[in-house]
């Protein structure tokens, strides 16, 4: 199947796509935005690949080049709800860059999806699977959509109306999505299975890879689900091994208690730390003993967040920020550590489990300050390392078990942690900026071996 990609040509200024994004979603009549505030995460990203191209020596060809997605698809779609009217929703599907593989990356449902965002995050996805040296190029996706206003069946509704708006522009050798905020194993079944029915029957079964992230019964791969936490314990494994700190008895503040916060805090207790706050988006709890990780996060899944978990008391984001402990995992979405929580944060070390979650003045206070920070592209690309497993695994037809996928993703991750922390130190700039110098060597070589068409 050939793709067919609605592709816009953007001017440079990514100005114009925060401006434009905003005034294609203020419903007619409606006062005009002010921008002033808005938070520029694409314009963040992009001036983090301005210094890592320096530092690389990038040739300004391709550092223009990768300063843009390949292709921005926008849909809009209908659906029933279920009183029987029709909503109509807007969905997004970035395509950063394909050229070491497939396009990959999340989708995220959520009311504040922007066009703006998911560009910084395919970028980011592009950078990550470069790093890891996966043979997959980088996407990200979504619709603005509230998960939380929506019944099951009308979230399958949304997801399956989306998959179809998509089309053949995604495809198990073409862009493969997988989970991310407000979505999960289930929304990937469901792409996975409208994808499947749109394809011939003789087709149909070759599929699968679709999409990553799925459940285990429908082609997932044992240890998707708490990769990308994984991933994040495992750089913080391995920055205490490089700094001989004792890992056991000391505490962490995680703020999202989703996906990769709550399996943050399960692993994390199994080498004895423990988490003593913890926040989402209905507040924050704080307890001097420390959250039962198994218990919060069965409550979380059985009642869809924190609010109302007995373990603990309440208290202000401020006070989560100032919180005293060991480590802080940040598992919630970008642009919550400005300056006012980089001065109030009271840790030894941030591992980034969520993308983009320090703005540039937050992180410049955290570098003053001496706080180590794992960035993102480092810190939560296990995720997309064992995506990658499930869709080898779904294309040969293989199940691997999950000591399978531990061991493989344990050495792929400390093997990266390495390669970064030593960049930083050899280069002396942070280790944000060597991830991406190590990703941009990466694309550098393989544009310069097959140069560009035609
Ligand atoms: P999720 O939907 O499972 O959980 C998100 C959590 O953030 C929830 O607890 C939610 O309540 C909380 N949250 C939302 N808005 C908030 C706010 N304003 N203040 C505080 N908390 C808020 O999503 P997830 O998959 O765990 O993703 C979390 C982060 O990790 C995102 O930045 C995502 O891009 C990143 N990430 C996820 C994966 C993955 O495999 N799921 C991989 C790499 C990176």
């Amino acid at each position: 199947m050939e793709p067919h990609v609605t592709s816009e040509t953007r001017p440079s200024e990514p100005d114009y796509d925060s401006v434009d994004d905003v005034l294609t979603d203020r419903p007619s009549g409606a006062p005009e935005v002010d921008l002033s505030d808005r938070y520029e995460f694409f314009r963040v990203i992009q001036g983090y690949l301005d210094d890592a191209s320096k530092v690389v020596g990038l040739p300004a060809h391709l550092s223009e080049m990768l300063a843009q997605p390949k292709n921005e698809l926008i849909v809009h779609f209908p659906v029933r709800m279920d009183d029987g009217t029709m909503q109509l929703f807007k969905g997004y599907r970035i395509q950063h860059n394909n050229l070491l593989g497939p396009y990959k990356g999340g989708l995220r449902f959520h009311q504040t999806v922007s066009l703006d965002d998911l560009k910084a995050l395919a970028t980011m996805m592009t950078w990550k699977c470069a790093l890891m040296k996966i043979p997959f190029g980088g996407a990200k996706g979504g619709v603005k959509v509230d998960t939380r206003a929506l019944s099951e069946d009308e979230l399958m509704r949304v997801t399956r109306r989306f998959t179809h708006a998509l089309g053949n522009n995604i495809g198990p050798n073409y862009d493969i999505p997988a989970p991310d905020v407000g979505t999960s194993g289930q929304v990937m079944v469901w792409i996975m299975d409208t994808y499947m029915n749109q394809v011939g029957h003789a087709a149909k079964n070759a599929q699968r890879a679709v999409v990553t992230g799925k459940t285990l019964t429908c082609g997932g791969s044992p240890g998707r689900e708490k990769a990308t936490a994984q991933g994040v314990v495992h750089c913080i494994t391995e920055w205490a091994k490089d700094n001989r700190f004792d890992l056991e008895g000391k505490t962490a503040i995680i703020q999202g208690f989703g996906n990769v916060g709550s399996f943050s805090a399960l692993l994390l207790s199994k080498l004895g730390v423990s988490t003593i706050a913890t926040g989402d988006h209905t507040g924050y709890m704080r307890t001097t003993e420390g959250f039962n990780a198994h218990k919060l996060s069965e409550y979380v899944k059985r009642n869809g967040s924190i609010a109302g978990y007995e373990g603990g008391k309440s208290i202000s984001r401020e006070e989560f920020f100032a919180t005293k402990a060991d480590l802080f995992i940040p598992a919630a979405l970008e642009n919550q550590i400005g300056a006012a929580e980089a001065k109030a944060l009271d840790v030894k070390l941030i591992a980034e489990g969520a993308n983009g979650p320090c703005n540039p003045e937050g992180e410049k206070i955290l570098v003053e300050r001496g706080i180590p920070i794992i960035p993102d592209v480092l810190a939560n690309s296990g995720g997309v390392t064992v995506s990658y497993y499930e869709w080898v695994q779904n294309l040969r037809s293989e199940t691997w078990d999950l000591d399978e996928v531990d061991r493989r993703l344990e050495k792929t991750m400390r093997d990266a942690y390495q390669r970064v922390f030593t960049y930083a130190r050899e280069k002396d700039i942070t280790p944000r900026v060597a991830a991406y110098c190590l990703a941009l060597e990466h694309l550098g070589q393989a544009y310069a071996e097959r140069g560009i068409f035609p």
